[in-house]
């Protein structure tokens, strides 16, 4: 995989999936370029190249900092680790929320092993 480090010449949308920031001019990018075989993109088999934020795409929510000022380790949530439309999970946290490399901030809960979406945790008043 190669990725080269630019300034964004025009605006362009961003090719994170769920990225919804709009790239601008002079913005930090990303190009990067993956060889066939090491992608599973809508069925592509040649090489893909993609442009996005450089560092992290702007993400919904609460950042990990605002998150952990407000609620500490064991702060009663509703957890939904799937769809937000499934029955969610009445549980509480048991870790501080962290960046993961994608660039999405996440907890973890008593009763489920991964890391959950800050969006997908609602704190609730009392346990
Ligand atoms: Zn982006």
């Amino acid at each position: 995989m190669l990725t080269t480090t630019h300034r964004a010449r025009k605006a362009r949308t961003c090719d994170r999936q769920e990225c919804t920031s709009q790239i601008r001019p002079g913005d930090l990018i990303v190009r990067t370029t993956t060889p066939p075989g090491r992608h599973h993109l809508y069925g592509e088999t040649g090489w893909v190249r993609s442009v996005t934020h450089a560092g992290r795409c702007p993400v919904e929510g609460p950042t990990v900092a605002e998150w952990n000022a407000a609620h500490p380790v064991g702060t009663p949530v509703l957890a939904w680790p799937g769809a937000l439309t499934d029955e969610p999970l009445r549980t509480r946290t048991r870790s501080r929320a962290w960046v993961l490399d994608s660039g999405y901030p996440v907890a973890m809960v008593d009763g489920y092993a991964g890391g959950i979406l800050l969006t997908h945790l609602t704190p609730l008043e009392t346990p």
